[in-house]
């Protein structure tokens, strides 16, 4: 890979409050070699380096997505779709979803929960270079009890030994992480319902500490207030959807989220693009309990990373910013919602070298039209993707720029 150095109006390096006014980031083989105004880089660096002049628009770190499920078609029938699929047609599209999310500016995507560990192989050939697409952390088949949430996927435990068992599988099969749907969710309408526990608090520790002797962390499905309460005694690294249901409703509990806080603990509020759509089906009400339960632990401290859940029903590949919009909706400053995609995902993923431009990071940038920082919208205008220092050809961003309006039920 050749050297290149970008040009443009501003490059937001660290958090979003850190922007070089007419700014440079040169790009040397996978990583990011120097960050600076563009005159002195201009200058600095030697002529027969390739320049990207980027009038008019905004270098950033590239976008990460927390949530997603790259064996899930967001048809409004995924579970059928994923359980009839040959694997290496399966495989096939979840390299085409995976290349919808990079033209879209995610270069890098946590994937709770496939089939057969597929994302594994997704991620192998994406790492060989036999594929482009975006980082991929995979949590493999996640853990759910017996009946109980996607248990399609293959991660049925009952007993303490099933649990030891089922975690030594996914680490044995390439899982970045451990996912554990500690509580139902709507996706199963079988199974234990969304504010239902479907572990005890020990069975949680204890998936905890098995994960943390193979040096995995845990992320957690939790919807009911009382499982979230267990999820940060156990230990979990991230909580997604939080979402503080009980069986009379929504019932926000400030002192677990200022546990959530005091134990850096993220949560992924996942929020699917079509968000007014599922504000509407939920009925005024009860959005706003759920609007209150975010500004509620923003208050509290908690610290949010972007998730969209991508491939449930509704939840568009490529489809990011929407989510983003909906916490402008409830009043976050476009810089905080800049840095939860960025910085702060990559913080609660473990990964320091991604998230921010400075030398030696690796070079996952993207260069957009006009400025995030007074509209999001210009993060629908992607001129170009680096991932690891490769640019994303245009062609894969054309084909991200097509999206569907197919609202479906949300999950
Ligand atoms: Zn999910």
């Amino acid at each position: 890979m050749n050297k290149i150095l970008i040009t443009a109006d501003r490059v937001i390096t660290k958090s979003a409050d850190q922007v070089i006014n007419d700014g440079a980031v040169l790009v040397d083989g996978g990583l990011i070699a120097a960050v600076g105004t563009a005159a002195e880089l201009e200058t600095s660096v030697d002529a027969s380096v390739t320049r990207l002049r980027c009038p008019g628009a905004t270098a950033m770190p590239g976008l990460i997505d927390c949530h997603v499920h790259l064996a899930f078609d967001a048809s409004a029938d995924p579970v059928r779709a994923v359980t009839h699929a040959d694997p290496a047609e399966l495989v096939a599209a979840m390299a085409d979803r995976a290349g919808r999310m990079l033209a879209a500016g995610v270069t890098t995507v946590r994937d709770l929960g496939d089939r057969d560990a597929l994302t594994v192989k997704l991620r192998s050939s994406i790492d060989s270079g036999a594929a482009i697409g975006p980082r991929i952390l995979a949590a493999t088949a996640p853990l759910t009890s017996r009946g109980g949430h996607c248990g399609f996927l293959g991660g049925e435990v009952a007993t303490d030994d099933d649990i030891r068992t089922q975690i030594a599988r996914n680490a044995a099969d390439g899982a970045d992480l451990i996912k554990v749907m500690a509580s139902g969710g709507a996706l199963t309408p079988t199974g234990p319902r969304m504010w239902q526990s479907q572990f005890s608090p020990e069975q949680l520790r204890l998936i905890v500490e098995e994960s943390a002797r193979l040096g995995l962390e845990v992320a957690a499905h939790a919807h009911g207030t009382d499982t979230i309460a267990n999820c940060v005694t156990a230990g979990v690294r991230t909580i997604e959807h939080c979402s503080w249901r009980t069986t009379e409703g929504i019932s926000y509990d400030p002192e677990i989220a200022r546990r959530i806080a005091e134990k850096d603990i993220a949560v992924c509020r996942c929020v699917s693009g079509d968000w007014r759509m599922f504000l509407e089906q939920l009925g005024a009400e009860r959005a706003k309990a759920l609007s209150e339960t975010i500004i509620g632990m923003r208050k509290d401290g908690v610290r949010f990373i972007a998730g969209t859940d991508a491939g449930v029903p509704g939840a568009q590949f490529g489809d990011y910013v929407g989510m983003l919009e909906f916490f402008a909706n409830l009043g976050f400053s476009h810089s905080e919602i800049i840095d939860m995609a960025t910085t702060s995902s990559a913080h609660a993923l473990g990964l320091a070298d991604t998230g921010s431009l400075a030398p030696g990071m690796r070079a996952d940038i993207i260069i957009i039209d006009g400025n995030p920082l007074t509209g999001l919208d210009s993060l629908r205008r992607i001129q170009h993707v680096f991932v690891a220092g490769m640019q994303v050809p245009r062609v894969a961003s054309e084909r991200g720029r097509q999206r569907t309006d197919a609202y479906e039920a949300h999950p």
